[in-house]
């Protein structure tokens, strides 16, 4: 069977796909990829310095880990294989600054980042309120990591489901599925949307899927489906040496 994809909706972070003449199996490996091994960056280390917010230092610790950022995902390493053996190096690691006075409220725009080309995804997330006389001064390190070992790193939000087939105009469901009665109104038994269809999806196709992908991290959608493909690739090349050996 050959594979055939089609981008159906792009905005934004989101991307919707069909995937043509795959199996269930297939479609699901992608999609656990996709949200568990594409490595993306979150903050893993605070130093916190001075902390006199309403806040204790782990939950700001915590919240600094939750904010996407945006990288260059061919300029960094996973810490395990990074030359540096994880301790942290400019191929692996960027720092994070963050010193502000109250009153007012930091916000992921507030921190300074080391490598101009590394930042929040977006400025607005609110970390903390400072009342007036309280301060915050911290340095935070990121890492690449997947969403395997922590929700921070989750790349993406990723569902599919099984694409309806187009509908015989005899069969009787196409009379009572709410989305064709604009069709139906025109005296025409046709699809409208079949992607769009409820009742009609009891005809859906085992080798044809809608992807949904959302960017949860800093990565574009279509980057995250390429790099899960690429990964999938990985892990099949990887099993084929393994087996090569064994039998040889
Ligand atoms: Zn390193």
């Amino acid at each position: 069977m050959s594979e055939k994809i089609k981008i159906t909706k792009k905005k934004g972070g989101q991307i919707q796909f069909m995937a043509e003449g795959i199996t269930p199996a297939f479609a699901n490996a992608l999609r656990r990829i996709m949200i568990s091994e594409v490595p993306a960056m979150a903050v893993e280390w605070v130093e916190m310095h001075q902390n006199s917010s309403a806040l204790f230092d782990e939950v700001i610790a915590h919240r600094l880990g939750m904010i996407p950022i945006g990288f260059d995902p061919e300029k960094f390493n996973l810490a395990d294989d990074c030359k540096c053996k994880g301790k942290g190096c400019p191929s692996c690691e960027v720092a994070f600054s963050v010193e502000k006075s109250g009153p007012c409220i930091v916000y992921s725009g507030d921190m300074k980042s080391s490598n101009k080309d590394v930042k929040a995804t977006d400025p607005r997330f609110p970390i903390v309120q400072l009342l007036k006389g309280q301060t915050i001064k911290l340095d935070a390190f990121t890492r690449v990591g997947t969403g395997k070992n922590h929700i921070k790193w989750q790349a993406a939000i990723a569902s599919y489901s099984y694409s309806p087939d187009a509908v015989n105009e005899e069969k009787e469901n196409i009379n009572v599925c709410p989305k064709h009665m604009p069709s139906i109104l025109s005296r025409k038994k046709t699809v409208v949307d079949s992607e769009k269809c409820e009742i009609c999806r009891l005809q859906s196709n085992p080798s044809r899927f809608m992807f949904r992908v959302e960017s949860a991290s800093g990565l574009d959608p279509e980057y995250i489906v390429s790099r899960a493909a690429q990964i999938l690739a990985q892990k099949a090349e990887d099993f084929k040496k393994e087996i090569g050996r064994e039998l040889s």
